[in-house]
């Protein structure tokens, strides 16, 4: 039986839950978009105004915090999220569509961020220098920037705001957060754990609504100090501009078209499964979903026909159901952008291998696709399609498949299937992208290790998790003490 839940959903501002006015955010269910998961507010410029001073206003005791104090709420709401699992995992497939299996998967890694970042309340600090002078001590402090604002995208609704709010806070900073317009309810639970978990009010604002609207001014307000972004590049480039204005600090994480490239010598059983995993895993919306797969010449064809046998048999279907291994595209205009790619890969003479055709009647499912003899110039070889779309492009030795993994603007993740060790690590050297997977998919990410891309998948500025987000989050202050 479908469930029309019609239940509206507050704002967080300075500490109070404000429900929707007259303007409600719509959130539908994209396996069946006759379902409303809720109504969520759209905030007005007021809102956001008093959101940006809530966070500034708390932002002076949230500092003098102790870190150890901050850690512990996080773990909290680490614990609170882990007693809340499958009722948030089944809310995020209802909003987002991924697969419970892949939802459960997200909001246990929000737990572990949580988990991780409480603990760094205890690790952090400065470094203590050797002086060049007699009794001095010489020293420096990682300080808060301030009031940042958190801005992301509806793919990883939860894991994102988590990996950016969670070493926010524990470095000392508060918080205005807008989460995407498609999955607004799985970030908001997230928020009510922070809650829960004893956050004080006005540390973490959160709003929801248009994102131009409300995007501009969290991004060109003078009293925002830092602004985290991920999402497409088109709105990371207005953020970019406006945000300079105020000489804010910008991290912008951005789209991707990453390749899996497969040498003669690779293991075409691991090789078909990372391809499907890294193509077809998520519908093909992640940022390091493999999108291009670059393959040798001499084993093309028995890849090819591996392939397209094993994404033939790809159970899609509303991601509640058990047996289902790819939900449908988060909506309309996904759908759209992947049948117009569909249109395109064909127009221009790709060989469409599978797929390639839409089910809209109740959800916005699409077909896992392949495209056979795609070449490099193609613009569905060099443009980010967000959807379950693999090209195939031929490459003749290493050096080739190199050349034509760089071979586009972005440099988000890369990967490579060898059991030959100097061309897995010529591969890592050579290719320019953030993330390089060797014999793994091109998805997946450990919550420790530095994230971003290269190109323009980033601003390139600052990198994302584990202690590299601390380089965003602080600000380094020297301190010279002469105690002679
Ligand atoms: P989007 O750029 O349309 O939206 C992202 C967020 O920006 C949303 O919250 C939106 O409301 C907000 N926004 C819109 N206009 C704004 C403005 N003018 N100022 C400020 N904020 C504004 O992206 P999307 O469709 O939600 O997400 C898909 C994109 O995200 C893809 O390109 C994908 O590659 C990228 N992505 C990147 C990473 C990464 O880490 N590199 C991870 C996930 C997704």
């Amino acid at each position: 039986m479908v469930k029309i839940d019609t239940k509206s959903h507050p704002n967080l501002i300075g500490g109070e839950w404000k429900p929707p006015k007259d303007n409600t955010l719509k959130n539908h269910n994209p396996a069946d978009y006759n379902e409303v998961v809720g109504l969520f507010p759209m905030a007005t410029l007021e809102d956001i105004r008093s959101a940006i001073d809530s966070a500034r206003s708390a932002f002076p005791g949230w500092a003098r915090t102790p870190a150890p104090a901050r850690g512990a709420i996080l773990d909290k709401a680490s614990q609170i999220i882990s007693a809340r699992l499958d009722e948030i995992a089944t809310t995020l497939t209802r909003e987002e569509g991924k697969t419970f299996v892949e939802a459960k998967g997200e909001v246990i890694r929000a737990r572990d961020i949580f988990k991780y970042y409480g603990g760094e309340g205890w690790r952090y600090g400065g470094q203590v220098l050797p002086s060049s002078v007699n009794d001095e001590l010489l020293y420096t402090r990682r300080e808060p920037l301030g009031v940042v604002s958190i801005i992301t995208p509806w793919n990883f609704p939860i894991a994102i705001p988590t990996w950016k709010i969670a070493p926010a806070l524990v470095y000392g900073n508060t918080v205005v957060f807008k989460p995407a317009e498609d999955a607004p309810l799985t970030a908001l639970m997230m928020v009510e754990a922070l809650v829960e978990a004893g956050l004080p009010a006005g540390v973490v604002n959160f709003l929801t609504g248009d994102g131009e609207l409300i995007g501009t001014e969290m991004t060109g307000n003078s009293n925002v100090n830092g602004v985290s972004f991920t999402g497409s590049h088109n709105t990371g480039s207005k953020i970019y501009q406006n945000a300079i204005k105020n000489m804010a600090r910008v991290q912008l994480e951005m789209g991707g078209k990453n390749a899996l490239v497969i040498l003669k010598d690779a293991n075409l059983e691991l090789a078909v499964k990372l391809a499907i995993t890294g193509g077809f895993g998520l519908t093909g919306q992640a940022c390091t979903a493999t999108s291009r797969v670059i393959v040798e010449e001499e084993i093309a064809d028995a890849f090819v026909s591996a392939l397209s046998k094993a994404a033939k048999n790809l159970n899609v279907g509303n991601g509640l159901e058990s047996g289902v291994q790819m939900g449908p595209l988060v909506n309309h205009d996904q759908l759209e952008i992947s049948q117009s790619y569909f249109a395109l890969g064909k127009k221009e003479g790709a060989e469409l291998l599978l797929g390639g055709e839409v089910d809209d009647h109740k959800g916005y499912f699409a077909q896992a696709t392949i495209f056979d003899h795609v070449e490099p110039t193609m613009r569905i070889a060099r443009e980010e399609i967000f959807g379950p779309v693999i090209s195939v492009i031929r490459a003749n030795g290493l050096n080739d498949a190199i050349e034509k993994t760089n071979a586009i603007s972005f440099g988000l993740s890369a990967g490579v299937v060898t059991n030959n060790l100097k061309d897995a690590f010529a591969f890592a050297n050579q290719v320019d992208a953030g993330v390089i997977k060797i014999n793994e998919p091109t998805t997946g990410l450990a919550l420790n290790a530095p994230f971003g891309g290269f190109k323009q998948s980033s601003a390139n500025t600052f990198k994302e998790m584990g202690q590299a987000a601390m380089d965003f989050y602080t600000r380094t202050k020297t301190v010279y003490v002469n105690h002679g």
